[in-house]
């Protein structure tokens, strides 16, 4: 075919994939809708208009003549096309060798077995019955590995899940990444339990306004570079990131009057996904190469702020005074050290979701370990409740008194989620790794930080990670970026050398 005609072609794929990429944005902004302020009676009609527009959406991706323009592209001369264009026509092609590998029954199967599964399993946690929520567990991995032999054949079953959220990233080196993590941090809290050291965190308990509390996350998430003309944040059950474009980026945060310091840093870290969206490739919004690259490297942006820059001493020291002009009654004559202990310290407790991030890592690994073992069988359902305990005493020195507050706290299985959670720590490693070559590419960010000039650390993310978009693979991202592949030595040092001067190790 001459040039000419592809590149016909090409701009017929484009229009395509625009196309979907709208419909997708009014999916994300019914979700919002859903989530903030739909009013409740309206569930079960937003849920059958959702479903009829998944199915539109779904219809569009295996359209015969879509497949038919995404052939021709891949047999026609590579050299036709610009970088950005190869990888408009490799994302076309992955997702629609995906949306039509699969047997519609069997992505019908997985669809409705999760969410009845969420059900089953809401209510086996309230009710403590592990044994409840089992057989849909069960089912749900049987039906998630079918799905990846058909996905993914080449793959093994398991790192086919992990690739749906994390491209590229296999057991094979996710494992001894994580046996290291393990290797260093579990002496590191242990070394911390006890210490005799415990920092005083009662001050951050207390009555903080909520509008106070908003006010006061409105400025933060301006400061750092949240356009408020691009987005918005408001209140939902759980703190999430979403919207419908670049343009109209969703934040959402939760209040709670005794505690000021779960919000805020529920609004940083939200900024730091919205930060990313904000900061997608101008000019081809709503094509896939614009896309955020993997759930990974979302999460890096999101824990960037919150953790190297909000739980950093320098961060501490600019925003006291506004944090005692705000609370004064709680906050009144709270030191810069003793805001600083507070809000890093290290608590090895059940619930992963309020783990500090010296003991995070470890309920990632522990299961990530049971995925494993759950998709190769050497773990079983019926033992999953003693594994997981029996586990969490081994890294973390607790054992959880109940399956509500272990087994079943997470809401991921229940919606076939499997492979999802290595996700949080690649990303808290991935953040740590940005964060060491920033240090060397900007000139003396602790006086940034303190002078509440945070621009330049947006704009070194939006040049290097967030134009990027799907460009690269995460590996070469991240070479390209850092000079070197992941190394958990960034992660290990940077926790090592904070919690040995906070706990005086
Ligand atoms: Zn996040």
């Amino acid at each position: 075919m001459n040039p000419k005609k592809i590149k016909d072609v090409y701009e017929q794929l484009v229009i395509k994939l625009k196309e979907r990429s709208r419909l997708g944005g009014v999916m994300a902004t019914m979700h919002w809708d859903q989530e903030v302020i739909m009013p409740i009676a309206a569930a079960e009609n937003r849920s059958k208009q959702m479903a009829a527009l998944a199915g539109v959406l779904h219809e569009k991706s295996v359209n015969v003549e879509f497949g038919q323009l995404i052939d021709e592209l891949v047999n026609a001369d590579i050299n036709n096309f610009t970088e950005i264009e190869k990888c408009n026509i490799y994302e076309a092609k992955r997702e629609y060798e995906l949306e039509t590998k699969i047997p519609k029954e069997l992505i019908q199967e997985i669809a409705e077995l999760s969410s009845r599964g969420h059900q089953i399993w809401a209510k086996a946690r309230q009710e403590n019955k592990f044994e409840d929520f089992a057989p849909t567990l069960e089912r749900l991995i049987i039906l998630k590995k079918k799905w990846a032999e058909f996905a993914f054949p080449e793959l093994d079953p398991y790192d086919a899940n992990i690739d749906v959220f994390e491209r590229g990233m296999r057991m094979e080196r996710l494992t001894p990444i994580f046996d290291k993590l393990k290797k260093e941090l579990i002496p590191l809290i242990d070394a911390i339990r006890k210490s005799s050291i415990n920092p005083d965190v009662d001050f951050l308990k207390g009555n903080f306004p909520i509008d106070k509390q908003e006010s006061l996350g409105r400025i933060i998430s301006k400061d750092i570079g949240f356009d408020y003309d691009r987005g918005r944040m408001d209140v939902s059950v759980h703190p999430f990131c979403g919207g419908g474009h670049p343009t109209d980026v969703r934040i959402t945060t939760r209040y709670r009057s005794e505690n000021f310091i779960e919000s805020l840093f529920a609004v940083i870290h939200e900024t730091g996904h919205g930060l990313y969206e904000q900061g997608r490739m101008p000019g081809f919004l709503d094509l896939p190469v614009s896309d955020s690259l993997t759930m990974a490297i979302h999460e890096s942006q999101s824990l960037f702020w919150e953790r190297m820059i909000a739980q950093n001493i320098y961060f501490c020291d600019i925003y006291l005074n506004l944090f005692v002009e705000t609370f004064p009654e709680s906050l009144q004559g709270v030191s810069l050290d003793k805001l600083y202990a507070a809000i890093n310290r290290c608590n090895p407790s059940f619930i992963r979701v309020e783990a500090d991030e010296v003991t995070y890592p470890l309920h990632i690994i522990l299961r990530y370990e049971i995925e494993k073992g759950l998709f190769d069988e050497s773990i079983s359902v019926k033992d999953l409740p003693d594994v997981w305990d029996d586990k969490m005493e081994e890294y973390l020195g607790v054992r959880p008194s109940s399956n509500s507050e272990g087994v079943l706290q997470d809401v991921h299985w229940s919606g076939g989620a499997f492979g999802y959670f290595p996700s949080y720590t690649l990303g808290a490693m991935y953040a740590c790794q940005f964060y060491s070559r920033m240090l060397l590419d900007i000139n003396d960010i602790p006086k940034k930080i303190k002078g509440g000039n945070f621009s330049c650390m947006k704009k070194w993310l939006n040049d290097n990670i967030h134009e990027k978009g799907r460009l690269y693979s995460t590996d070469d991202l991240i070479v390209k970026v850092t000079g070197e592949k992941l190394d958990p030595c960034f992660f290990i040092d940077y926790l090592k050398k904070k919690y040995s001067e906070i706990y005086k190790l």
